[in-house]
């Protein structure tokens, strides 16, 4: 009775698991061209400068990502939502005015943290940004006119010259199930540049602000080479409840993704940061793993050079977009 039970339970089990996959929607694709600029780009590199919060400039194969913009200044306040606000406890590296020209804005969700108001104000109404369909939708009617809403596994190929690049919406949730109903969508992020006709290539990804989910355990089966992943850490606490990795997730996370080399990001800046980065250093030694982490303080910039793809795979997957 009770084996006749359990197989009973397990095959309506397996039968919802198979109900939920064949009820994911297919994954959209966009597409985005930018004109080609002025010079010679270089298509053997790139780098990652780190600004601050999770506000980072990524440039690759001629292309230019803002990050999360972020560029409030220490003592500044944010509204983090019903009615409570954060204060800045830095500065950023640079001001709003000495950005250099961005292709496009990746926004990971719509928290004034990565998103301020100043930012608000400021940013041109026409540069794209890519971010969570929920924040494209209120972006939208605040007046920007070209945003892309994404839903996890959505992509965007982006092209400019002769480089390409696809941006996929990655698995991410603000907080544990029931809080995360009260903040909003989230997203990571995957960004596959590719030079050379897709012969040569570098793979980021962006965490967002998320915890460990399960979701993340998708990531390294779709894509089993990250060059680089900027995590977001902090250990966010809202009301007591944690928001974003610690540095125990964080090392969890490392070691989904399994990346070549980790930036954390989103750490120290706000008085609602509560895990400090050292917290993270320390674990990492512990773990043996302090070789695949490289931290930037705010201002400094990581460079890298694009990897020759040896297995035609990556490349064939994008030509096929
Ligand atoms: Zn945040």
């Amino acid at each position: 009775m009770k084996a006749r039970y359990w197989i009973g339970l397990s095959a309506a089990a397996a039968a919802l698991a198979a109900w939920m996959k064949a009820a994911r929607p297919v994954p959209k694709r966009y597409r985005l061209n930018l004109p080609s600029g002025a010079g010679s780009p270089d298509l053997q590199g790139g780098s990652v400068r780190f600004i601050g919060t999770a506000t980072t400039l990524i440039e690759c194969a001629g292309m230019t990502v803002l990050t999360d913009p972020n560029f409030l200044h220490q003592g500044e306040q944010v509204h983090i939502g019903y009615g409570m606000h954060s204060t800045r406890l830095t500065n950023p590296a640079m001001d709003f005015e000495d950005l250099p020209p961005v292709d496009f804005v990746l926004l990971s969700h719509l928290h004034e943290d990565h998103f301020d108001k100043l930012v608000e104000r400021q940013l041109p109404r026409d540069p794209p940004i890519l971010t969570t369909a929920s924040a494209a939708r209120i972006l939208k009617r605040r007046g920007f006119t070209r945003t892309c809403g994404l839903r996890t596994w959505d992509s965007v190929f982006v092209t400019k010259g002769e480089a390409t690049l696809r941006v996929t919406s990655m698995p991410g949730r603000h907080g544990p199930l029931l809080v995360s109903a009260f903040l909003p969508d989230v997203m990571g992020s995957m960004l596959e540049f590719r030079t050379e006709r897709g012969a040569a290539g570098y793979n980021v990804y962006v965490s967002g602000d998320t915890l460990l989910i399960p979701g993340l355990l998708e990531i390294p089966q779709r894509y089993p080479h990250v060059d680089l992943a900027l995590l977001h850490l902090g250990g966010t606490r809202v009301m007591g409840v944690l928001v974003t990795m610690d540095a125990g997730q964080g090392i969890q996370a490392m070691r989904i993704i399994s990346a070549d080399h980790t930036i954390p990001i989103h750490f120290n800046d706000y008085d609602v940061f509560k895990d400090p980065l050292d917290n993270f250093v320390r674990a990492m030694k512990a773990a043996g793993l302090q070789d695949k982490v490289h931290y930037l303080r705010h201002g400094e910039r990581y460079s890298f050079g694009v990897r020759t793809l040896y297995t035609t795979t990556e490349a064939a997957t994008l030509q096929s977009h």
